[in-house]
């Protein structure tokens, strides 16, 4: 069975944010003061589970657990346990997630066990104080100590880079040569105007095609055709054993070739990033609906998945979404 939207895109691609909540605080995520949901309004495991299931029957093929941070999320490993038994009967062929890496040394061992192979790590600069300061109060040890522990592990990670305004778009050099010594793929990441931090977007801002010029007067990129199932353009370089990735909604936009949809921690299924509507399975969840009736509703949200984003940065207006990142994840 295939899952196909209006515009006869291939939806193969489920993301999940198993929780709003996060240990980091990136400024360009989360606002420092924070309020979060109250448990009750979180999808439990077993409905998460179970609207994972329905995706799955509808042709779903890889799912990517992120957050907040989904490490924090209690039980999380049972979640994907349950999930991993499905790649023997179902469409389900990878399970993945996204991370801070924080808690990676106390998980990547079950991680493993449990079938999944490949994680992003999110990690912005390599430098302690840096760290500590765009994360708020993030320890890089903690970190590295937890990409260390999946390494042993064998699990294959891939960094993900924001490039912050000011912040990190000197560093990037050195961040190519730390992940190329340590063989991680690192994908750069354009800031996306989800809701308001604590500083104006257009402040934050890096258009990624002028940082790609500049890398690439040091590395001559060569186009490259991979493809992890995900928005970025991956490139080589003689002088580099890893590929690097630019993720530029922004600049460069990658709509057409949409294959996701995202399931916000409360059960709101956003069928696009960059737009505020969805379609909400939590009360679905909850009352007495068969699964027929719940894959009714996926189809019907696939027939309203929007054509593109409606992301946006200047200084004038701010269309702003009206949620921050940790609601559907990356
Ligand atoms: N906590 C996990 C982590 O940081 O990897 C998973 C959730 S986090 C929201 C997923 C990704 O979104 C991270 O790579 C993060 O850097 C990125 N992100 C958060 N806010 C963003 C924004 N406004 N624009 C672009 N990327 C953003
Ligand atoms: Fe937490 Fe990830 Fe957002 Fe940073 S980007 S605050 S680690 S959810």
């Amino acid at each position: 069975m295939e899952l196909v939207d209006q515009f006869l895109r291939k939806i193969n691609y489920l993301r999940i944010s198993v929780t709003d909540r996060c240990d980091l605080r990136c400024v360009y995520c989360m606002k420092e003061k924070m309020e979060f949901l109250p448990k009750k309004e979180i999808l439990t495991l077993e409905e998460i589970e179970r609207l994972s299931d329905n995706f799955i029957d509808l042709g779903v093929e890889k799912i990517r657990l992120t957050g907040g941070e989904p490490l924090v999320r209690k039980d999380i490993i049972k979640l994907i346990e349950k999930l991993n038994y499905k790649k023997n009967s179902t469409n389900l062929k990878e399970i993945t997630l996204t991370t801070n890496g924080t808690l990676l040394k106390n998980y990547s061992y079950e991680l493993k066990q449990n079938g999944v192979n490949r994680i992003n790590v999110s990690l912005d600069t390599i430098d302690e104080d840096k760290y500590n300061q765009i994360t708020r109060f993030g320890k890089i040890k903690n970190v590295f100590d937890g990409i260390n522990e999946a390494k042993k592990n064998k699990i294959k990670i891939k960094i993900n880079t924001v490039v912050f305004k000011n912040f990190n778009e000197m560093e990037l050099e050195n961040l190519i040569e730390w992940s190329n010594s340590n063989n991680h793929d690192l994908t750069f990441i354009e800031v996306m105007p989800m809701d308001e931090t604590d500083s104006p977007r257009d402040l934050q801002f890096v258009p990624l095609n002028k940082i790609y010029e500049k890398l690439d007067l040091i590395y001559n990129f060569k186009k490259t055709n991979d493809n992890t199932g995900g928005p970025a353009k991956y490139y080589k370089s003689d002088k580099l054993k890893i590929k690097i990735g630019f993720i530029t909604p922004l600049t460069n936009n990658f709509c057409e070739s949409c294959n996701r949809v995202r399931i916000s921690s409360t059960g709101k299924l956003y069928m696009c990033l960059g737009q505020n509507d969805y379609v909400d399975f939590r009360e679905i969840m909850r009352s007495d609906r068969s699964d027929d009736f719940i894959k009714e509703k996926i189809r019907f949200a696939l027939s309203i998945k929007p054509k593109k984003h409606d992301f946006m940065i200047n200084s004038e207006i701010k269309p702003y979404m009206k949620r921050h990142m940790n609601v559907t994840g990356g």
